[in-house]
Formats: C-alpha cells, structure tokens, sequence
C-alpha cells in the first residue's frame, strides 16, 4: 500500500506530517512523491486564512476530476490539521470527497517522525494555545495547550544528536510558554511580571514532569538541558510570545552560544487599540520593553514579527503607528498578513470585516516595502503559524 501526504500551512503541520509518515511506514506502507500513484492520500490542512482553505479545496477538486477523467480507482484520501475544528461531520458533508477526518491531537507527540532535512529536525515541545487571540482558530483547531513531557523532548533530542543531526528547532504555538499552561494565573497576567524576576511566579506542585524549579521557567530548563548534548550545535524555537519573554530567557539566550541569535516576536499590530481588540494582552509598549532588554544583553540578535493588516475597524490612524513602530522596531523580517475572519472567532463574531481588500493590500504593500526590501533572505526556515 501507498501513502502520499500533501502539507499545507506552517511548521508545526510539517512537524505533524513527518509524524503522520513515520506512523503510515510503521504499518508497512510506502512513501509515494506524487497523489496520482497514492492509495491512501493524507491532507494537512490550514485553515489560517480562506485562501489556505480554498488550496485545500481546490486540491480535492483536483484529485476528483483526475479519478473520474483516468477511470482510476478512488484513493482513500484523510483529512487531517487545523481544518478539521469544524465537527468530522460538517467536513465530511462539505467535502462530500474526504473519507476519514483525522483530528489532529490523535496524531501524538511520540510517533517517530519520518524526517525530510538531514540536517536540522523539527521537535514540538507543546501542542494547542491557550491564548486565545481573537482572530485565530487554533486555540479551537489544535485545542488547549499541552506540554510534552521534559524527559521525552530530552532524550529525542540525544537520539537525534546519534543519528548525525546537529540543529534542533523546537515548536510550539506559545514555544516559551512551555510547561506553564497549568499555572493558575492567566499566561497574559504573566506578561506584566516580566519585570519581577520568575521567582515571583507561583508554579503549581505538578510540574515535575516538565522539570520546573523554582525561578527558572521550564522552557529555559529544556534550552540548557539540550544544550548540554555536545553534537547539537544550533538550536532555534518557534513561535516565542512576548508575554513569556522573561529576564531568565533573554539571559540564557546571551550566555548560550548554541541558541540562534535569529528571534521571532509577533507584535500582529502596533496600534494599543487593535492590540487589545485582538486581546493580545500586551501594548506595544510591553512589546518595546521586551525588545529593548532582547538586544541590550544580545548585541547581535535579529528579530523578526507577524503583523496583521486590515483587522477589523483598523483604520488609517492605527495603521499608521503600526507603521512608525515598524521603523522605530527596525525588524529584519516580518510575515504580514492581510486580515481574513475565520468563522468560530472571537473577531468573527464580534467585529465587521470592513477594511476592503483593496485597503488591505494598499497597507500591506506600505509594511512589506518598509520592512521586507532588503530582508527577505534573513531566515528562509522561518514560516510563521498564524
Ligand atoms: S495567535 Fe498564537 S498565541 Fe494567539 S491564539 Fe493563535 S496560536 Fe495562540
């Protein structure tokens, strides 16, 4: 039997599938490169934006018309990623060609992964988000945030140090916030401590296995702990949040030389009146603060964001403090994405679409010209989530 599997959307649905392939080999199946030669045919799904979902759509309808036009034998084709939030059988009668929806938490941390790079290998160290910004479906697609077990990040990280890799990059949707999501106070609460040292963060008792200690958040315990392995040479994280940007992090960022010096830091507005639309929890002077400590202990840090343009009631005025904190910021990179509402939002529900596409595509032009000219080859593997 043959599978193929078609990923669309970000790193963690590449980390996903290679997960999804190691499970289908397990089982005896082999790897085909193309659809057309597949029995079984698995689609990662993003569900970001509309224009990912129509991809996904006009895949199927691809895949159908090629089947009925050959006189070929139906695939069984799987939907899996953050599409399918919507229950299995709303998918299954919208896109009446899926077989199986596979939802993706079913896809666990610990299937060995079939990996594509040689080089550098993807580690999710948490799954979900808890966050909940209101125009973003994964708190609802991928579900609420789940660390994964220090001991098994750790000793992944040793088997792929023997198996000749020398870069680790670890994901998550909050990657800093890991082993945090069962503290009691909300993670944004957490963003106006970034001035007390983490001593003063309560950690509840059963933490042990993400290996808290007292003072030192558990992400910052997990960067040491794969550094100690002497083959791993570069180790990266994606995507950081500026509310668990904390004093230790930024700290053991500049004394270990093992950890990129490439940082990525959405700031998705810089208007404080979107931000909190957004319910991003921070302003953008938080957000400052937070940079201006970044590259005051790590002179040569580069630092890259997601914006969003175009979000609901955006008007000119906000769009254009984004645009001064963007020169004032100085980012060597950002992802900017023109506002698409997401049906199950927060932002969907409570606020109008009503900046034109024409507006949308006019400020994002203005973001990319500013930021992006010189920049786009800084960090080519950085492809954000949301
Ligand atoms: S934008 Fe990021 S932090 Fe906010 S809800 Fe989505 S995944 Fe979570």
């Amino acid at each position: 039997m043959k599978f193929f599997i078609h990923t669309f959307g970000c790193q963690a649905n590449k980390a996903d599938s290679e997960r999804i392939a190691g499970d289908y080999t397990a089982r005896g199946y082999t790897e085909v490169m193309s659809w057309k030669k597949a029995d079984e045919i698995v689609i990662n799904t993003c569900s970001v934006r509309q224009s990912a979902e129509d991809r996904v759509k006009g895949l199927l309808n691809n895949i159908q018309n090629y089947i009925v036009a050959q006189h070929k034998r139906k695939p069984k084709i799987i939907l899996t990623g953050c599409m399918t939030h919507f229950t299995n059988e709303k998918i299954l009668k919208k896109l009446a060609y899926v077989d199986e929806v596979l939802p993706i938490g079913e896809v666990g941390f610990n299937t060995p992964s079939i990996r594509r790079d040689k080089v550098n290998a993807w580690i999710p160290i948490s799954l979900g988000c808890n966050s909940f910004c209101t125009y973003c479906i994964v708190p609802f697609s991928r579900g609420r945030e789940q660390s994964r077990p220090f001991d098994d990040i750790v000793n992944e990280a040793k088997q792929l140090a023997a198996d000749g890799y020398t870069e680790i990059t670890l994901l998550g949707m909050n990657v800093n916030s890991y082993g945090l999501e069962k503290v009691g106070v909300s993670l944004r609460k957490m963003l106006l401590n970034l001035d007390k040292p983490f001593t003063d963060v309560e950690l509840p008792t059963n933490q042990s296995q993400y290996q808290s200690a007292k003072g030192i958040p558990p992400f910052v315990t997990l960067l040491r702990a794969i550094s100690a392995i002497p083959e791993i040479k570069i180790i990266r994280f994606l995507t950081s949040n500026p509310w668990d940007f904390h004093d230790e992090l930024i700290e053991e960022i500049a004394h270990n030389p093992k950890i990129d010096r490439y940082l990525h830091l959405p700031i998705q507005s810089g208007s404080n009146r979107i931000l909190k639309l957004m319910n991003r929890g921070y302003t953008r002077e938080d957000y400052l603060r937070v940079v201006q400590k970044i590259r005051a202990k790590i002179p040569n840090v580069v630092i890259g964001t997601d914006i969003i343009v175009g979000f609901p009631t955006e008007t000119d005025a906000d769009f254009q403090e984004t645009v001064d904190f963007s020169k004032k910021i100085d980012w060597k990179i950002a992802f900017v994405a023109r506002y698409s509402e997401r049906p199950g939002t927060a932002a969907a529900r409570l606020y109008p679409d009503d900046v034109s596409d024409q507006e949308k595509k006019r400020r994002w032009d203005i973001l990319d010209q500013i930021i992006n000219k010189d920049n786009m080859a800084v960090r080519p593997f950085v492809i954000t989530s949301v």
